[in-house]
């Protein structure tokens, strides 16, 4: 492949024209889309005319006027288009974090007699803790951590819920969602996944595939910005036993009713708990737009010819053998980023950061590069490589400015 090959890719991609929906800088190759999608120009607007004309002139009124009140359905049902859920199931609010409680919690009540939640060693660690946390609360519960080929096997008439992120953060390996979930409920048990590193990316059928309930995060592939609301989804055959501890006063029956005992409103509303961030919703609000009648297929197809053309090159070259590939080498088994090992990882990162190819590191020694197919260029792929090459052949990520770690990595 050459550069110019590379070029007719572009030439050739139908999600070419996405890309001037944002605004990246020039000079820089993002491949840091899967951690914090990029700001459109839809978002930046929004989030200008919500805080110049619906805050700043109209006040308090824009909770009516505009909506605002809607918003976390009205965002919902943005989401649940991406996800394969039928309208009433999904809503945006809080975080990750907070849903993956809220929603936990529910499957655990709903499963009287069962007392294990059922999850990977490899999770996300904050899933890993929200589930500990909870077990701490919930009487005689059990958080079972295997590895990911023991889940199968560990499926047991104790396991309560299977809890699991459908693309591996580090790793980007994927799980078969559609038949984790069919061997989960041929054992009695329910499913939660986190769809952190999935939605937005690929198609996705919660409804056909009978998921239970989902999480996932908004500032990823969504494209909301920074700490964006999440998102949540509960199936509508689990409507009618909802429990959740975090009962506020959002998913009251009438909240402005202001009565002092809690009546739960009706179907997936219940799960809200505050008042939303209407500022970073509406960011959010508008970066869905752009994911209006698109093609998800379109999305998940360019997302794996882009990260192929990653990896056939960096495997083309000899000098980049040192880097490992962590992630699966069937571009079926995993998601839209890649990963991989080396004992400077960290200085290699920040060496391609300082060159302008944006990427990110993850503990102890993983190199971690995302392909976000709406705004990546085939050509920029080649150049990446290329900018790695580089800096690896010169040993130039061995400078001691590239060592000094800064708290977010
Ligand atoms: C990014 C990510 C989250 C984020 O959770 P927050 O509550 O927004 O911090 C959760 N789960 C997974 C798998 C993630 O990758």
């Amino acid at each position: 492949m050459t550069r110019d090959e590379a070029c007719a890719l572009d030439g050739d991609d139908s999600l070419a024209q996405q890309r001037s929906a944002f605004a990246l800088p020039d000079g820089v190759i993002y491949l840091d889309g899967n951690s914090l999608g990029p700001l459109s120009h839809a978002a930046r607007d929004r989030v200008q005319e919500v805080v110049a004309q619906q805050w700043g002139e109209q006040l308090i009124q824009s909770w009516n006027v505009h909506h605002w009140i809607d918003l976390p359905l009205r965002v919902g049902e943005k989401i649940a288009a991406l996800i394969g859920a039928a309208p009433g199931q999904t809503l945006c609010c809080d975080s990750t974090s907070v849903n993956l409680f809220k929603v936990l919690s529910c499957a655990l009540h709903l499963q009287a007699g069962r007392s294990v939640i059922l999850t990977e060693a490899q999770n996300f660690p904050a899933d890993l803790y929200i589930a500990e946390g909870l077990g701490r609360f919930a009487n005689g519960c059990e958080v079972r951590t295997v590895s990911a080929d023991a889940l199968e096997a560990s499926l047991d008439t104790d396991v309560a819920v299977l809890l699991l992120t459908h693309v591996n953060f580090k790793s980007a390996a994927m799980h078969d969602m559609a038949r984790l979930t069919r061997l989960a409920h041929e054992h009695g048990a329910l499913v939660v996944w986190d769809l952190a590193h999935s939605a937005g990316a690929m198609p996705l059928e919660l409804d056909e595939w009978q998921v239970d309930f989902a999480v996932g995060c908004g500032y990823k592939y969504l494209n909301g910005g920074p700490g964006a609301p999440a998102f949540l989804y509960a199936a509508t055959r689990h409507h009618a036993g909802i429990r959740q501890p975090l009962t506020g006063w959002m998913g009251h029956s009438n909240p402005f009713a202001f009565a002092p005992d809690y009546t739960p409103a009706s179907g997936v509303q219940q799960f809200l708990c505050g008042t939303p961030a209407i500022l970073s919703m509406a960011a959010l609000d508008a970066a869905l737009d752009q994911f209006a009648g698109l093609d998800l297929q379109a999305v998940r197809t360019k997302s794996v010819c882009l990260t192929q053309l990653f990896l056939d090159l960096k495997e083309s070259h000899q000098e980049l053998s040192a880097l490992r590939l962590v992630s699966p080498r069937e571009a079926e088994q995993r998601g839209s980023h890649l990963a991989f090992a080396h004992a400077d990882a960290y200085a290699i990162c920040q060496a391609l950061i300082a060159a302008g190819v944006i990427v990110d590191f993850r503990a102890p020694d993983i190199l971690r590069l995302g392909f976000t197919p709406l705004t990546l260029r085939y050509a920029e792929v080649y150049d990446a490589v290329e900018i790695l090459l580089e800096i690896v052949r010169s040993a130039r990520y061995q400078a001691p400015e590239f060592a000094r770690r800064a708290r977010v990595t």
